[in-house]
């Protein structure tokens, strides 16, 4: 794995995630005098947002739209007014590269925001307890669907008693996770944080995962104590708020950025068969060799999936998980406005393509 710093090291901002690709976004914005920067809070119609010359209070009436899915979130990068008016306000937002989104219980069903502009999902799994590929699968389809690289964490790894077992274990989670990198770390004894961070510092990440997965442990190891204060002292509007409380959205000490937003850690399938469809993509080129074109891979004569489970090529609980990943969201997407859905993938799935071909090109493949 070849991994490169920000490519614009020197702007202010590169810390938070700054890189060519904004720069240029950015370009007619600052012809008109405005300032970057990203989200790091949002709360009652206003957010805090990192400058270049450190973190202000911003109102987002002007860029609000009615549709909860436009909503500046953390994480988001924008234009804001040059000078400390009162208040100041967030002139446009960059389009997302990538989003997170969940379903809320409203009648509508609509979808809402919880991170933009995300480029690794890391899933924690606990290796204190028996691994449920199910659960990480489901996780993995979320991690996709957002448009981020998913990467999975095998969190406690020092309560596995040997390197044999350990060994089985991350092998169990690759086959269940094509093209997805998998790291044994611990928090207790240090094992494998520098492989993770070195992954991290290539640019923004989320942690996913059940409870008591270890990510608040994991978040505490990557931040460390005087980060956080060397941020607050660089507050310039903070007047000793205390930030490391109130911030969603904070930059790495070995690079990269870590946002934690309250929401995103219990966060549901939404929409996600493009997500799914990635986590299973052995069972979608199965499908290409199909009979029929619409073979569900129940009892279709001809079925290339069901041979490939008769043959043992193909684990049937992973055709299981599949299917069960599929209905699930099927359920939600039903009750979901299709005009909504349609947006959602107009507006950040081609930003999401164009975003990791710009993260790519700048920091090699993972394989
Ligand atoms: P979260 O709910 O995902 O944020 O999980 P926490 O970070 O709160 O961790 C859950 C429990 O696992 C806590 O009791 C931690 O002390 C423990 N834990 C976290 N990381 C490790 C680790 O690397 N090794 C061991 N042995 N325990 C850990
Ligand atoms: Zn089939």
């Amino acid at each position: 794995m070849n991994f490169s710093v920000s490519s614009v090291p020197s702007h202010p901002l590169a810390p938070y995630g700054w890189d060519e690709g904004w720069d240029a976004e950015f370009a007619p914005y600052a012809e008109q005098g405005l300032l970057p920067g990203r989200v790091v809070r949002v709360d009652r119609g206003q957010c805090d947002v990192v400058t270049p010359f450190g973190t202000v209070r911003a109102d987002t009436e002007f860029v609000v739209p009615r549709d909860p899915m436009k909503v500046v979130c953390t994480g988001d990068w924008g234009a804001v007014d040059p000078e400390g008016g009162d208040p100041r306000y967030v002139r446009t937002l960059l389009p997302r590269r990538t989003a997170f989104v969940r379903s809320t219980s409203s009648k509508r069903s609509e979808g809402q925001i919880l991170a933009a502009n995300v480029d690794y999902a890391v899933v924690a799994v606990s290796l204190a307890v028996e691994l449920d590929l199910g659960r990480i699968e489901r996780f993995l389809a979320l991690a996709w669907e957002s448009g981020a690289q998913p990467v999975v964490v095998l969190s406690k790894a020092d309560l596995v008693p040997d390197a044999v077992t350990l060994g089985h274990l991350v092998q169990d989670v690759e086959t269940t996770s094509p093209g997805v990198p998998v790291l044994p770390v611990s928090a207790t004894t240090g094992e494998g944080l520098d492989v993770l961070e070195a992954v991290l510092a290539g640019g923004t990440s989320v942690l996913l995962g059940q409870s008591g997965a270890g990510k608040s442990t994991l978040a505490n190891a990557l931040l460390g104590e005087d980060v956080m204060e060397v941020q607050a002292a660089r507050d310039v509007d903070g007047k000793g708020r205390h930030t490391t409380t109130t911030r969603n959205l904070l930059a790495l000490p070995g690079g990269g950025v870590l946002i934690d937003t309250p929401g995103l850690r219990g966060v549901g399938l939404w929409d996600a068969e493009t997500g799914v469809g990635q986590v299973f993509s052995e069972i979608e080129s199965l499908a290409a060799d199909c009979r029929f074109h619409d073979c569900a891979h129940v009892a279709e004569p001809g079925c290339a999936v069901l041979a490939a489970v008769d043959s043992g090529a193909l684990p049937e609980r992973r055709l299981d998980s599949y299917r069960k990943l599929l209905r699930e969201n099927q359920r939600i997407v039903a009750k979901t406005d299709a005009r909504l859905r349609a947006e959602i993938r107009r507006d950040w799935k081609r930003k999401g393509a164009e975003g990791r071909a710009a993260m790519e090109a700048k920091r090699g493949r993972w394989h």
